[in-house]
Formats: structure tokens, C-alpha cells, sequence
């Protein structure tokens, strides 16, 4: 009875020495971080934001993702990148415009909530009009607020209807000449 006492005890200041080594093991890991001692205990973290150490466009690496951006004179309307967006972000509603080489592109809709970056749509986009820009802050108050569009807007029956009588006589010269 007397010696399944004394090994209870004994157990029991064991794991309390146990547990101090494990604690004292941590300070002496951790609060030198605190005072930045030792070559590899600088302070890594940087306040954000902050204006003297946060990063700019300029610091980012070249490759780097930041928000996408489409340069519509560029975009051709193929809608290679609505396709292949793994999320469906990306929103394209095209039409026949004047020009035969390309399509007017009435509406291209990025919805930054839904993007995660990936790449994949500047990747498919031959004409490069689709890039990923240097911006990283996108912070708004509103949800609606992170749908980026850069589109030309939808245009009216009557321009609909010049631009198809424009096609009509570019063909009958190509025909013609
Ligand atoms: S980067 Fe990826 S997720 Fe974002 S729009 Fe392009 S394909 Fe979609
Ligand atoms: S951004 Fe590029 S891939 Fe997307 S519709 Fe325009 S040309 Fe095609």
C-alpha cells in the first residue's frame, strides 16, 4: 500500500518535471524572437499596412499574380478563359461587331470573390489580353464590389444593324473588288 503511494508520488512529480523541461524548452525557443537576438531571429512579419516596410507593385517578383486585368482592344471575344475557369468567374457575352477579325465584346465580367488565381485563364488567351496586373489590395465594403468589368457595353439594334450592313459590303468587295 505504502510503496503504491510513494510510486504514485513519484509518477506524479516526474510528469511535473516532464512538463517544465517541455515549457522552459519553448521559452528558450521562442523569446528570443521577441528581441530579435541571434543571426536567424530577425524579424520576419511586417505590419500591414504599414508605408515604410509594407511591399509595393515595384518589390513583387515578375511572375507574380496580382488581380487580372483585359485589355479589350486586344480581346478577340474567343471566350477561351470563360471555358476553361475552374470556378466560372469569368463572364463573357460577345456579338457580331464591325470588325470581321474579332468580336465585340460586350460584357467580360471578372468576379475577383470567386478567382483563386490560378492562371490559367491568361494561360488559354492567345491575343494576351488577359494578365494578371501587380495589384494585390482589393479590399471593398461590398461583394458586388469585387465584379471588375471591361467590357464595351451592349449596343443598340440600330448599330447592330450598321455593323451588319458594314460586313455585308466589306464581303462584297472581298467578292467584287
Ligand atoms: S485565374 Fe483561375 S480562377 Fe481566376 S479567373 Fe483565371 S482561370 Fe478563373
Ligand atoms: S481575354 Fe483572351 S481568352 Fe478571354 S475572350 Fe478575350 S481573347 Fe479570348
Amino acid at each position: 500500500m505504502r510503496g503504491s503511494v510513494f510510486s504514485a508520488i513519484r509518477e506524479y512529480l516526474q510528469d511535473v518535471y516532464r512538463r517544465f523541461q517541455s515549457i522552459w524548452g519553448s521559452l528558450i525557443t521562442a523569446v528570443p524572437y521577441l528581441w530579435g537576438v541571434g543571426e536567424q531571429r530577425k524579424e520576419v512579419t511586417e505590419q500591414y499596412p504599414d508605408p515604410v516596410s509594407s511591399r509595393t507593385a515595384d518589390d513583387l517578383p515578375a511572375r507574380s499574380r496580382g488581380l487580372l486585368v483585359n485589355d479589350i482592344d486586344r480581346c478577340t471575344g474567343c471566350k477561351e478563359c470563360e471555358k476553361i475557369c475552374p470556378v466560372q468567374c469569368i463572364r463573357v457575352d460577345t456579338e457580331a461587331g464591325a470588325d470581321q477579325s474579332k468580336l465585340w465584346v460586350a460584357r467580360f465580367d471578372i468576379d475577383y470573390s470567386k478567382c483563386v488565381f490560378c492562371g490559367l485563364c491568361v494561360e488559354v488567351c492567345h491575343p494576351q489580353s488577359l494578365v494578371h496586373s501587380k495589384k494585390f489590395e482589393g479590399s471593398v465594403y461590398e461583394l458586388k464590389d469585387l465584379v471588375a468589368s471591361f467590357g464595351r457595353g451592349f449596343v443598340t439594334a440600330e448599330q447592330r444593324a450598321k455593323w451588319a450592313a458594314m460586313r455585308q459590303q466589306a464581303e462584297n468587295d472581298e467578292v467584287f473588288p
